[in-house]
C-alpha cells in the first residue's frame, strides 16, 4: 500500500499524458509553449478568479506573493506556526518578520482570535509595521476566512492564501485558490494537483498585481524583452509539467469526489478511536492529508506499520522550533495548540485513486 500512490493515477492517464508530452516534444515549446497558457486559463476557470499565473514551484509563487506586496524589512507578516516551512520562510527571504500564530484544534488552521491577539500585541509593541496575513489551507481544508477577512479589513492588512495544500477545497461553493488579495498554490507531485516536477500558480482578481506577477516571474520584464524594468526572478512552469497538468486537471474533479468518499470512510471506521479531522458547515476539504491525533501516536503509528499501513507525521516541528527561526525569540509554551498538535498528529494514506469500498 502506498501513502500517495502517484503510479495508479499515471496508469489511469497514462494515455492521455503520454501523448501530451509527445505533443510538447513535437513542437518544441518547452518553455511558455502553448499548453502553459491554455493551462493558465482553465486554472482561472477553474478557481473562479480573473488570473491564473502559473510559475517554477509553490515556494515562489509566496515569494512573488511578497515582492508584490511590497513586504520588505520592518514589516510583521502574521502566519500559522503549524505548517510547512515555505509558508514562513518566504516573509524571512524578504527581510521581513514573521509573527507565528497559534492554530484551531479541530480543523488545524490559522486561529482567529489568536491571529487578532498577535496583531494587537505587534502594534503595541511598536517596533515592526504590521503589513500582511498569510492563512494556510493546511491538509485541504480552506482556512476561516470569514473570519480572516474581516481581521484583514479592521486592521488593513493584505491577505495572502497559502493554497498549496487547498487546492480543490471551497467555502459555500467558492473554491480555493480565490480567497485574499492574492492566492498561491503548488503542483509539487504529493499535492491534491501535482505534476511531474515542479510547479506552482499565483491567483488574484487584482489587474494590477497580475501584470506586476508576470513581469517578476521573468527578471522584471517590462513591454521590451530585454528591457527590465525592474529586479524579478526566473520562475516559469515548464511546458511538459503544463501538459501533464492539463490531464490532471481534466480528471480532479473525480478525484477529489473520491478523496471525500475515502475520508467518509475513515471517519466512519476511526472517529471512536482517534480524534478525527473536521470539517466545518459550508467547507469542503480536498484532503490533501487525512490527519488524527493521538496522546499515543508512536505506538499507534507502529501498529499501522506492522500491518502494511504507511503513515507519516505532517508536522512535527512547529515554526517557532525551527532552528532557523530561533532568534525570532519564541519560547516553549507560546503556541500551546499548536505545540500539541505537532506532538499528537499523523497522517493515514490519502489519494484520489484509494480503494473506497
Ligand atoms: C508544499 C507547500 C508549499 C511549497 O510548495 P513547493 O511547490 O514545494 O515549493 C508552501 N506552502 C505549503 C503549505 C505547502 O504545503
Amino acid at each position: 500500500m502506498q501513502f500517495i500512490d502517484l503510479a495508479a493515477q499515471y496508469q489511469h492517464l497514462k494515455q492521455k499524458i503520454d501523448k501530451r508530452i509527445q505533443t510538447v516534444l513535437d513542437h518544441g515549446h518547452y518553455i511558455m509553449g502553448p499548453e502553459v497558457q491554455e493551462l493558465e486559463q482553465k486554472l482561472a476557470e477553474y478557481v473562479g478568479v480573473k488570473h491564473a499565473i502559473t510559475c517554477a514551484n509553490g515556494t515562489d509563487a509566496l515569494t512573488l506573493a511578497m515582492m508584490v506586496l511590497d513586504v520588505k524589512p520592518g514589516d510583521a507578516v502574521f502566519c500559522p506556526t503549524f505548517t510547512f516551512f515555505a509558508t514562513a520562510e518566504v516573509i524571512a527571504f524578504e527581510g521581513a518578520t514573521p509573527v507565528f500564530v497559534d492554530s484551531d484544534e479541530a480543523t488545524f488552521n490559522i486561529c482567529p482570535q489568536d491571529l487578532e491577539k498577535r496583531i494587537q500585541a505587534t502594534i503595541a509593541e511598536g517596533k515592526l509595521k504590521p503589513k500582511a496575513i498569510i492563512a494556510v489551507d493546511l491538509f485541504g481544508l480552506p482556512a476561516n476566512y470569514p473570519e480572516i477577512e474581516k481581521i484583514a479589513k479592521k486592521y488593513n492588512l493584505k491577505l495572502v492564501e497559502d493554497a498549496a495544500q487547498g487546492f480543490g477545497g471551497s467555502i459555500d461553493g467558492k473554491r480555493a485558490g480565490s480567497f485574499g488579495d492574492i492566492a498561491t498554490t503548488s503542483f509539487f507531485p504529493a499535492k491534491p494537483l501535482g505534476c511531474y516536477g515542479d510547479g506552482g500558480a499565483i491567483f488574484t482578481n487584482n489587474d494590477e498585481y497580475a501584470e506586476l506577477i508576470r513581469s517578476y516571474r521573468v527578471h522584471g520584464k517590462g513591454k521590451d524583452k530585454y528591457d527590465n524594468v525592474r529586479i524579478g526572478m526566473n520562475s516559469r512552469l515548464d511546458t511538459i509539467q503544463a501538459a501533464v497538468l492539463l490531464e490532471k486537471l481534466a480528471e480532479f474533479p473525480t478525484e477529489l469526489i473520491n478523496r471525500n468518499k475515502a475520508a467518509d470512510n475513515y471517519e466512519k471506521e476511526l472517529a471512536g478511536k482517534f480524534k478525527t479531522p473536521q470539517v466545518p458547515i459550508d467547507f469542503v476539504s480536498s484532503w490533501a492529508q487525512y490527519t488524527l491525533i493521538s496522546n499515543n501516536r508512536d505506538a499507534v503509528m507502529a501498529e499501522y506499520k506492522a500491518k502494511g499501513i504507511p503513515t507519516m507525521i505532517y508536522y512535527g516541528t512547529c515554526m517557532h522550533q525551527q532552528t532557523a527561526f530561533s532568534k525570532l525569540g519564541y519560547q516553549q509554551g507560546d503556541f500551546p495548540i499548536a505545540e500539541k498538535l505537532a506532538s499528537s498528529v499523523f497522517s493515514l494514506p490519502m489519494h484520489g485513486y484509494i480503494s473506497t469500498v
